[in-house]
C-alpha cells in the first residue's frame, strides 16, 4: 500500500470495535490515535541480539518481516486504532520452565502450554473479529498486529514456517499477523502510555515475582 486517505475519525464506530475485543474476551480495550504508536529500532533489535529463539524462523520474526521503515510508512496511512489486552494469570505465563516447555515442543503435565497458546490464539481471534467488524463498518482499510509469534500459535506442529522454509505460502494466510514488536513497536511504552501496568516477564521470572501477564493486539483502522 502506498498512500491511504486516514479518513475521519468516526468515535461511534471506534467505540462499536473495542466493545467487539471487550465483549470476545480482551480484558481491556482502548481507542488510540495511530500518531501516538511509538517505533523504535531498538526493539526489532531486541528481537535479533540476544538472539531470540523464533528470530529467523518465522517469516513474521526479524530479520524477517516489516522493516522499520515499512513500519513507518503504515503507520502513516492511519489515524485510529484498536489497542487491547488480554489477562494471562502469572502461574501460567511465568510458569516455571516455560521457555523450554515452549522450545522442546513437548507439553508439560500442568497444561500451561496448551493454555498460554490459547491466550495467544485468543489475540489472533480478536484482531481477526475486530478487522472483519471494520470492514463491515465501512473502514476501507485495516492493519493487525498480535504479540509473539505466529509459529507457535498457528504452526505450534509444523517442522518449519512454510512462508520462510517450503513454498512461500502461508499455511494460515487470513490469520497470520505479525507481532507489534517484530515490526518495532515499542509495545511496553505504548502500554504505559495508555495507562496500563505492564511487567516484562523474562524466562527466568518466577511467577510470585510477576504481579500480571498480558498479551496485547493492535487494529490500525482507515
Ligand atoms: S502462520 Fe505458519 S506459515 Fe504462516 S507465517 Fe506463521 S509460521 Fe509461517
Amino acid at each position: 500500500m502506498d498512500t491511504l486517505n486516514p479518513g475521519t475519525p468516526d468515535p461511534e464506530k471506534m467505540e462499536t470495535l473495542r466493545n467487539v475485543a471487550i465483549i470476545h474476551g480482551a480484558s481491556a480495550a482502548m481507542v488510540i490515535h495511530a500518531k501516538d504508536i511509538p517505533v523504535d529500532p531498538r526493539v526489532r533489535f531486541k528481537c535479533m541480539i540476544p538472539k531470540c529463539y523464533m528470530s529467523g524462523r518465522c517469516a513474521h520474526c526479524p530479520p524477517y518481516g516489516y522493516s522499520m521503515e515499512k513500519t513507518r510508512n503504515i503507520l502513516k496511512n492511519y489515524n485510529q486504532a484498536i489497542f487491547f489486552h488480554v489477562r494471562v494469570e502469572s502461574a501460567i505465563i511465568a510458569a516455571k520452565n516455560i521457555s523450554s516447555v515452549i522450545a522442546s515442543g513437548m507439553a508439560d503435565d500442568a497444561g500451561n502450554l496448551y493454555s498460554l497458546g490459547g491466550h495467544y490464539m485468543l489475540v489472533y481471534t480478536l484482531v481477526d473479529m475486530i478487522r472483519k467488524k471494520a470492514m463491515k463498518l465501512g473502514f476501507s482499510a485495516t492493519e493487525g498486529f498480535s504479540a509473539g509469534n505466529c509459529k507457535d500459535v498457528l504452526c505450534y506442529l509444523k517442522q518449519s514456517c512454510r512462508k520462510l522454509n517450503g513454498n512461500g505460502k502461508c499455511r494460515k494466510p487470513d490469520i497470520s499477523i505479525p507481532s507489534m514488536e517484530s515490526v518495532g513497536i515499542d509495545v511496553f511504552l505504548l502500554a504505559a502510555k495508555t495507562g496500563w501496568h505492564v511487567f516484562p516477564i523474562g524466562g527466568q521470572c518466577e511467577p510470585e515475582f510477576v504481579k500480571r501477564g498480558m498479551l496485547m493486539g493492535l487494529v490500525l483502522v482507515a
